[in-house]
């Protein structure tokens, strides 16, 4: 769906039949552009190109602020690119306001009524709840909502395009969408094949750390307006995380530099580590790139363009480039595209009944002996951020053989990293690390501890034993990985591979199979639910607030 055919409602909220874009725009008129938190890109077909076209308004919702108990960082983030992005049009002559209001539509409202709009436009939000309080909201005048993709939009497609490749198919496969989109938009490919001849190295991405020191991560020092934001922050009641050592990109230039950065310092050995992990490495040769990415400061362009241009020169091998393109052009699209295929059911998805509450050892990484869990959550409450592959076969993988339920887990993701926002944190917890949703993952991701062995050093320092599965110092992870594929057993065998799995089980005994469910049962115990935490429990998560 391009801009022409943008879907729109009227002041009642009701959805009206497409309007082409240039009749309701007067360029003379008062029409008031909305600028979404994570919109911040003045190339999106929601900001008016010359100034005097229109005002801009910026909303700092106060409801959205206090929707989740967010990162310290992650609010600092998001105020401070909102500001000195505000910054930068007015710089370019526009007529800009930031609104500190209750909610988005209380924001609009206000600044409408004061500059006397003639007619709202904006991006789609993408938050479906944040989407549905424009629709609902009666501002007087009207209100166009443009697609957030393709030309003019934050993604390579557009939603309509999405769900026309999703129409018809029984189970949303990733691999399938990537190829699909490679051939589309003729990326890596030559004479209608995949470059090397494969459309994946997935396989030579999965390297131990051995040796190689990963390049420091640029870090950019909080200037007058960031520290002024971190001031407001820090006097919030609500709110998770370690404020200090903020270094996030927070301009477009920034953010350019970030990338340029990753590049020429990272990118060559981004494939061979994607899946390592380095005691007290956060970042390793990780882009860190998302957090920039996802507010609109970076376009999934720019980064296509800067890692093809290094695979051109021979900067790049085709292992990294490949996996990095991989996230873009086929993950990151793809996660967006369910998200909004699959809403509002993705939420309520919990395909293994799974009723456990969140742990406390999530929020306090220092109430957990796990070194591997608490490297990864010391990395989300100090930088609010842990890598791709702590999210998955770490965090992830902790709640999937705990039986988390996956609305906890998933809130605690969008809470605590920078980058996640309900569109991409949703499909990432709920489908690929908790399985909940089997319309787009085939097996779950389950490990025990011997996986976390193999791509990491944390076990050597562990109080725990990766070798055994059932003694009182062995590995949770262990013991708990067999109670949950017995636990799923029906489900799970109907995949050939964990049906062989499952074989190896049956060939022990009884009383090693009774030990190993023990354990696991000892280790589920121990484990305290945040709820029951005075200060964690008392918090309330609003998805739709805003
Ligand atoms: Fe993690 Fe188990 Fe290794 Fe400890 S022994 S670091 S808990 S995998």
């Amino acid at each position: 769906m391009g801009v022409g055919c943008a879907l729109a409602t009227n002041t009642q909220g009701r959805e009206r039949p497409a309007t082409p874009l240039s009749t309701l725009v007067d360029p003379m008129s008062r029409i008031a552009h909305f600028i979404g938190p994570c919109d911040l890109d003045a190339r999106l077909a929601s900001i008016p190109k010359e100034p005097g076209s229109g005002t801009i308004v910026l909303v700092e919702s106060i409801d959205k602020g206090n929707a989740l108990p967010f990162h310290r960082q992650k609010l600092v983030l998001v105020l401070s690119a909102m500001r000195h992005f505000a910054q930068t049009l007015r710089e370019a002559g526009h007529d800009v306001e930031i609104v500190q209001a209750q909610s988005y539509v209380e924001g609009i409202q206000r600044h409408v009524t004061r500059h006397g709009s003639s007619g709202v436009i904006a991006l789609r939000p993408r938050d479906v709840g944040i989407e549905a309080s424009l629709r609902k909201a009666d501002f007087g005048v009207p209100l166009t909502l443009l697609d957030d993709g393709g030309p003019g939009g934050h993604f390579l497609l557009t939603r309509a395009e999405f769900t026309s490749w999703a129409k018809d198919r029984e189970h949303l496969r990733m691999d399938v969408f990537y190829r699909w989109m490679r051939r589309r938009m003729d990326v890596l490919m030559e004479g209608g094949k995949p470059v090397g001849g494969k459309w994946s190295y997935d396989k030579d991405n999965r390297k131990p750390v051995k040796g190689d020191v990963a390049p420091s991560l640029p870090r950019y020092p909080p200037d007058a307006v960031t520290r002024g934001v971190m001031s407001e922050v820090s006097k919030w009641s609500k709110g998770w995380g370690n404020i200090e050592g903020f270094g996030w990109p927070v301009t477009r230039e920034q953010a350019m530099h970030a990338l340029a950065h990753f590049v020429s310092e990272r990118l060559a050995l981004y494939g061979d580590y994607q899946d390592a992990m380095v005691e007290g490495e956060p970042f390793l040769w990780h882009a860190c790139i998302a957090p920039a990415l996802n507010l609109g400061l970076l376009h999934p362009t720019d980064l296509l363009d800067a890692v093809l241009e290094a695979y051109r020169a021979g900067a790049a091998p085709l292992n990294a480039v490949e996996g990095f393109v991989r996230q873009v052009l086929g993950w990151r699209e793809f996660i967006r595209g369910v998200y909004h295929e699959r809403m509002p059911g993705l939420r309520e998805a919990n395909r293994f009944q799974a009723d456990v509450p969140l742990p406390d050892i999530f929020w306090d990484p220092e109430r957990t002996e796990m070194a591997c869990v608490r490297d990864a959550v010391r990395s989300v409450r100090d930088h609010g951020y842990a890598h791709h592959i702590q999210r998955l076969m770490v965090l992830g993988n902790l709640g999937l053989l705990l039986g988390i339920r996956p609305l906890d887990l998933s809130h605690w993701f969008w809470a605590g990293f920078v980058d996640a926002h309900e569109w991409v944190e949703l499909p990432n917890v709920h489908g690929m690390a908790l399985a909940a949703d089997s319309t787009f993952t085939t097996k779950p991701y389950a490990a025990s501890g011997a996986y976390i062995k193999r791509m990491s050093n944390h076990c050597r320092g562990c109080v725990y034993d990766v070798k055994t599965k059932t003694e009182s110092n062995s590995c949770p992870f262990n013991s708990l990985f067999w109670d949950f594929m017995v636990r799923h057993r029906e489900e799970l065998s109907r995949n050939p591979r964990l049906a062989m799995l499952l074989r190896t089980w049956d060939k022990w005994s009884d009383e090693q199979q009774s030990a190993i469910r023990d354990r696991a049962a000892h280790v589920r115990d121990s484990l305290q639910p945040a709820a029951k935490d005075p200060v964690f429990g008392a918090w309330s998560f609003h998805d739709d607030a805003g």
